[in-house]
């Protein structure tokens, strides 16, 4: 059986044996085991990543910029590569991993002009003399730990601002799909970052809390459930770290009776099954506003869910695969029982299917809810799987109460041909990303991506200039030349500040 090993610059003083079970969600079978890293593992990374990362930070930023373009080439040229092995054990579609790659890879090119977003402010003559000025610098080690759903995407998103902002870093991948992330480490070695600046350690809770409690880790970046991530930023913090801790999702697309109901059923066919509905910006609850809007809607949507291709990742046609493992898919179909014991109406039921000769395949078709109410476990929970809830409001104010009032505040969008409904609704929903007319409004590279309640624990976002800030400290220094003659210009003139 094959094993998947930690990436490091240096030998631990010993080696944990514990391993992890990789799965085929394809056929439903173990096709790999990842080693556990622990306690060990970790100090031998950090001692590494502390031998390197001064010299890195004095590399000057367009020398390690180069490192990023170098490493993008790679990317591109292995990107074949990189999405089957991505799809193999995630199971998502290959056209959704290439995605995944894409967007991971889209963060890197921002990287690429890192000696311009790392320019710091300059004011001449403050005072008599007196300049002031301010540089970012690196946290020193930064430590990202990453979910199952996006395996290149999300490493990319965090190890690119911080290795080009001049951090040597440790990743912590998934370890249901580690091996994309493993490939990406060894190709931004390939691309000539030096030894100890990137490693990758595997591992579970034990590694995760060895992180969290290590203290010559200034930065963690978490993506994953939220519960976890509120833990990971609460334990971060007390540590003394900086921590952004992105977590679940519970995102809503409001459809206005104006709407153009055939290409929102379109959209929703994309953003509530796409990727077997394992996104934390997919869009599984629909608010239609007026009765006569929901049925439409809902008339629509069945002949679509009939057409979705429920298929092995590998297979073209296929609309989406399976989910990540058993345990999964049983936690997706549970969810959908709760449902139906709370009382919403199941019109579409994608539980019991198989696909034929994948029969123990992690597959589950595609689930309609309708009748979904605000106070339904189901609706308060994330479900993680290809099932859309609908709840219908009465008015465009009863619509843009649910999201806002949702426990979870990470994506919305908003379908309308109305300027005015659809502004009104942006300045006021109570969530951190917004679509108008756009399904899944993740934002591009040189934004930044980031949720709100309990999508997100901590203040600064991932990526674009977000993601320079939170893993760089501002230092600003304050100076004055006198010339050190007694009738020198600014001799007299420098007076202390007083609060007066
Ligand atoms: P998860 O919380 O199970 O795992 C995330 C990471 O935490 C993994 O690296 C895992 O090894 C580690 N981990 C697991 N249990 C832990 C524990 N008890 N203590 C410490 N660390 C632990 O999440 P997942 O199932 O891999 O990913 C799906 C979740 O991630 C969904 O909730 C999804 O919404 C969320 N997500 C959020 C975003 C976002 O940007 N907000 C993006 C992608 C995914």
């Amino acid at each position: 059986m094959r094993t998947i090993s930690h990436v490091m610059a240096a030998k631990p003083a010993s080696t944990s044996d514990r391993t992890s079970d990789v799965f085929d969600p394809n056929q439903g079978n173990v096709q790999a085991q990842v080693t556990l890293g622990g306690q060990a593992e970790l100090d031998a990374a950090v001692d590494a990543a502390l031998a390197a990362q001064p010299a890195w930070a004095a590399t000057n930023p367009q020398r390690r910029a180069r490192v990023m373009f170098k490493f993008k080439e790679l990317v591109e040229a292995n990107m074949d590569e990189l999405a089957a092995m991505l799809s193999r054990e995630h199971g998502k579609v290959i056209a959704d991993a290439k995605g995944d790659v894409q967007r991971g890879l889209e963060v890197i090119e921002f990287c690429c002009g890192i000696p311009h977003a790392l320019k710091g402010e300059y004011t001449q003559g403050a005072g008599p003399g007196i300049d002031v000025y301010s540089m970012r610098q690196p946290l020193g080690i930064g430590a990202g730990i990453t979910p199952f759903n996006f395996p290149a995407m999300i490493p990319m998103w965090m190890f690119g601002p911080a290795i080009a902002t001049g951090n040597a870093f440790i990743l912590k991948p998934s370890e249901r799909d580690p091996s994309c992330p493993v490939r990406l480490v060894e190709l931004m070695l390939e691309a000539g970052l030096p030894e100890g600046i990137l490693q990758c350690l595997h591992g579970d809770k034990e590694m995760v809390d060895a992180i969290l409690d290590h203290p010559a880790i200034g930065g963690v970046s978490f993506v994953g459930s939220s519960d976890i991530a509120h833990y990971v930023y609460q334990r971060g913090v007390a540590a003394g770290k900086r921590v952004q801790a992105m977590g679940g999702a519970k995102n809503h697309g409001i459809v206005m009776p104006d709407a153009d109901l055939d290409q929102v059923v379109t959209d929703l066919s994309g953003a509530a099954f796409g990727s077997a509905g394992e996104r934390c910006m997919a869009l599984p609850v629909v608010v239609p506003v007026g009765d006569e809007t929901a049925d439409r809607l809902r008339e629509k949507m069945i002949p679509a869910m009939e057409a979705l291709r429920v298929g092995i990742s590998t297979d073209d046609e296929a609309h989406y695969g399976p989910v990540v493992n058993a345990a999964h898919k049983q936690r997706v179909e549970n969810w959908i029982q709760t449902g139906v014991d709370e009382g919403a109406e199941l019109v579409v039921d994608g539980r019991g299917f198989t696909l034929q000769g994948h029969e123990e395949g992690f597959f589950i078709g595609p689930s309609l809810f309708d009748h979904v109410k605000p106070d339904m476990e189901s609706y308060k929970e994330e479900i993680f799987g290809p099932v859309l809830q609908m709840v219908r409001a009465k008015t465009f104010e009863e619509a843009l109460a649910l999201p806002s009032q949702h426990q979870y505040g990470n994506g919305v969008a908003i379908f309308t041909r109305n300027g005015h409904a659809a502004r009104e609704f942006a300045h006021r929903v109570n969530v951190g990303m917004v679509g108008i007319n756009v399904p899944i409004p993740v934002p591009v590279a040189y934004h930044s991506f980031g949720g709100w309640k309990r999508s997100a624990f901590g203040d600064i976002n991932q990526h674009g200039m977000e993601g320079v800030r939170f893993w760089t400290k501002t230092k600003t220094i304050t100076q004055r030349w006198p010339d050190g003659t007694a009738s020198g210009d600014n001799k007299d003139a420098f007076v202390i500040p007083t609060m007066g």
